[in-house]
């Protein structure tokens, strides 16, 4: 299946899905939202009010801020794919719970096999959990590190940085070394693409 049917059946089945019980509380389910080719991908803790709403990821006051990190590195949210850790809003912006966070996994799985990104970048610390269980954000944020073969960077969430200083500034610094770990990441590990067309070029000779 090419990534962007595979992305749109994962949607469907996320707008469909009951297998935890967030399902009941939710006006709708937020999948993510992203070109399938996307380099870079972000992801969050779970939906807000206002995600609930509208459906969609990173819309609110959090999703504002992302959106200007982004474009201090030239980047736009149309050119990366956002999602989060569970895709129904927990009720009151509670903390997602193991349950859910597992349930809701194989998503986020099959999201991230079909985007392959370049770097992985997770906000808070259930995203970070997902893929460094024992890490502390204030002592990995801003650093990337391979995983199963995934570089990934741990950030803080925008939504803590938002109204704290001193984390606003830690999350920026973290943000304008992005471009060059992106670059990095490209050396080290051929896209698809640049594996086509390798063998693309073999195969003239
Ligand atoms: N916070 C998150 O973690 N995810 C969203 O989609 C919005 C806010
Ligand atoms: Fe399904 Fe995930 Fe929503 Fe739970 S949070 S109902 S597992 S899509």
């Amino acid at each position: 299946m090419k990534p962007e049917e595979e992305l749109r059946e994962v949607d469907d089945q996320v707008r469909a899905c009951t297998d935890c019980k967030l399902h009941l509380s939710r006006k709708n389910a937020v999948p993510g939202e992203g070109p399938a080719g996307a380099a870079l991908m972000f992801i969050g803790e779970g939906p807000g009010f206002h995600e609930n709403e509208q459906g969609r990821p990173f819309v609110g006051a959090a999703g504002h801020f992302l959106e200007e990190l982004l474009a201090s590195i030239n980047l736009t949210r149309e050119q990366v794919y956002i999602t989060n850790i569970v895709k129904c809003r927990p009720p009151g912006n509670r903390d997602p719970q193991m349950p859910e966070i597992t349930a809701c996994s194989k998503y986020l799985e099959r999201q991230i096999e079909a985007i392959s990104p370049r770097v992985i970048v997770t906000l808070g610390r259930f995203s970070m959990a997902r893929f460094m269980p024992e890490a502390r954000i204030s002592a990995v944020h801003g650093r990337a590190r391979t995983i199963n073969g995934r570089v990934i960077v741990p950030m803080y969430h925008p939504a803590a940085a938002l109204h704290q200083p001193a984390l606003r500034r830690v999350v920026e610094e973290d943000f304008s070394r992005l471009p060059e770990m992106i670059e990095h990441a490209r050396e080290s590990t051929p896209s698809a693409d640049e594996s086509s067309s390798q063998a693309q070029q073999l195969s003239l000779f």
